[in-house]
Order: structure tokens, then C-alpha cells, then sequence
């Protein structure tokens, strides 16, 4: 089975999680108000450049509003309750100020070249690779192709998170492959705090985003792989099915 960039970023996570989605389980089936969040924001910062491109950045609750009330996707089978609940958590005025700084730094328009996209989530699968993916955007910045992710998590103080990075990579493998575009560059956008970040991208990054999709394709192909020390269990919507015996959760699939 081909070996998606996401896949990745959960394997770094815990490799269980990947092997508990390569066999058809959602990660995402617990609805959590942070995961209801995540939904809006990741909508929210679709509508950013729009947003920039009007002068329009105090509409920004309203535009939030517009989104709760069209519910569309994923957000349409969440009660409005919880949506509501989850709009009370978002700082739209930390939003709003991360933008203006943002377009205070690098100008409307260098900003807005950075986050309109030239393709939204649009696949990309190399066979050479035996891997795909879908970043949120590729941008188009002076001929060449960068992929940019939407994050609605926390922010690093600076640069961003390793994952990301990998993530970013393996997207930049990609689109190498894809478009014949060498990518040195990656995108990270954080909705949460309207902040822009741009990242380099080492051809250490690629070497380590190849090694873990390796590690992937294992998980995928093999039995339940243990559960390591240090993951996230907590906030894990599989920490049901992890409380079963290995030996029978093995029989299961
Ligand atoms: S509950 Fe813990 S061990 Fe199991 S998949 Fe989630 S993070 Fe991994």
C-alpha cells in the first residue's frame, strides 16, 4: 500500500496510529471541542487571503460565524452547540493582530503571494516513491512550487515543530517528482495565532522523511507494532482500542 505524507507525521506521533488508520480506523471519530476547532480554524484560514485581500480582517468573527452557520463537511454532522462552543475558544482578536503584523513585516502583497494557492489539497503521488500526498495549498512564488500546511495546533516560539518539518519534506519530495520542481522551501501557516512561518528544507529532512515512510511501510504491512514509551495516549481517540491484549488485538485484523 502506497504510503501517504500524513502517514508520516502520525508515525512520528505513535507508530500505532499509523497502523490503527492503514486498517480503516479515524483518528479524528472521538468529537472533541478541540478537534471542532481544528475544523473551523482550518476553514477560517482558507478564507485568510481573502480576509487580506479586502482589507477586510475586523469581518474576521463574522467570516468564523459564516462557517459555523454553513456547516459544511465534516463540521455538518457536529451539533451546533459544540460548534458554538468551540468558536467561544478561538482568540479572533490574537488572530486578527498576528495578521496585521504579519502584513506590517512583509507587505500585503509579498504576504498574499505566500498563502493564496496556486492548487488546494491537491494529490500528488509518485510511484518511484510508492508514496502520495495532499498538502493543503501549493503556492506559486516566482516559478517555483512550495507546499504550505495549515496548522491549528500551538505554535513553536520559533521555527516550527520537527514533525511539520518532515511533513513539509516528504511534501517536497513530491512535488519534485511531480513537477520536476526542486523544493528547498515549505510553508507553515498557524491559524490560531495568524501567524506565517517560512521553512527551509535540508536534504537531511528529505533523507529522515524517507527513512520514516520506510518505518511506515513496515507498520502497514506487519503485525501491531508495540506501543512506545513516550506517546500521547491521553488525548489519543485509540487509547480504547490500545487498552485491548496485543495478542488479541492482532487476532482482530
Ligand atoms: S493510545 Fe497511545 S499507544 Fe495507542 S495508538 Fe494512541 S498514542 Fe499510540
Amino acid at each position: 500500500m502506497t504510503v501517504r505524507a500524513s502517514d508520516i507525521v502520525l508515525y512520528m506521533s505513535c507508530p500505532r496510529q499509523a497502523y490503527f488508520v492503514s486498517r480503516g480506523y479515524k483518528l479524528d471519530r472521538v468529537i472533541a471541542t478541540e478537534y471542532v476547532e481544528h475544523l473551523l480554524l482550518k476553514e477560517l484560514a482558507y478564507r485568510f487571503p481573502l480576509l487580506i485581500k479586502n482589507d477586510d480582517l475586523g469581518e474576521l468573527p463574522a467570516y468564523l460565524n459564516d462557517i459555523a452557520n454553513d456547516a459544511q463537511g465534516d463540521l455538518s454532522a457536529i451539533e451546533k452547540s459544540q460548534i458554538m462552543d468551540a468558536i467561544s475558544n478561538i482568540d479572533v482578536d490574537g488572530i486578527i493582530a498576528g495578521m496585521e503584523n504579519a502584513i506590517g513585516v512583509l507587505g500585503k502583497d509579498v504576504l498574499l503571494q505566500r498563502i493564496v494557492p496556486w492548487k488546494k489539497e491537491y494529490l500528488m503521488h509518485s510511484r518511484r516513491l510508492d508514496m502520495s500526498g495532499r498538502p493543503d495549498k501549493l503556492v506559486l512564488i516566482n516559478g517555483e512550487i512550495l507546499p504550505s500546511i495549515i496548522k491549528t495546533g500551538n505554535k513553536p516560539e520559533y521555527g516550527v515543530w520537527k514533525d511539520e518539518r518532515i511533513q513539509l519534506a516528504a511534501y517536497a519530495l513530491l512535488v519534485k517528482e511531480t513537477f520536476n520542481n526542486p523544493v528547498n522551501c515549505g510553508l507553515i501557516e498557524y491559524a490560531r495565532y495568524g501567524e506565517f512561518r517560512d521553512v527551509n528544507i535540508k536534504h537531511a529532512d528529505k533523507r529522515i522523511a524517507l527513512r520514516i515512510k520506510n518505518g511506515v511501510q513496515k507498520v502497514i504491512d506487519g503485525p501491531l507494532p508495540d506501543k512506545p514509551r513516550k506517546v500521547p495516549c491521553e488525548s489519543c481517540a485509540f487509547i480504547d482500542l490500545c487498552r485491548v491484549k496485543k495478542s488479541l488485538l492482532s487476532s482482530l485484523f
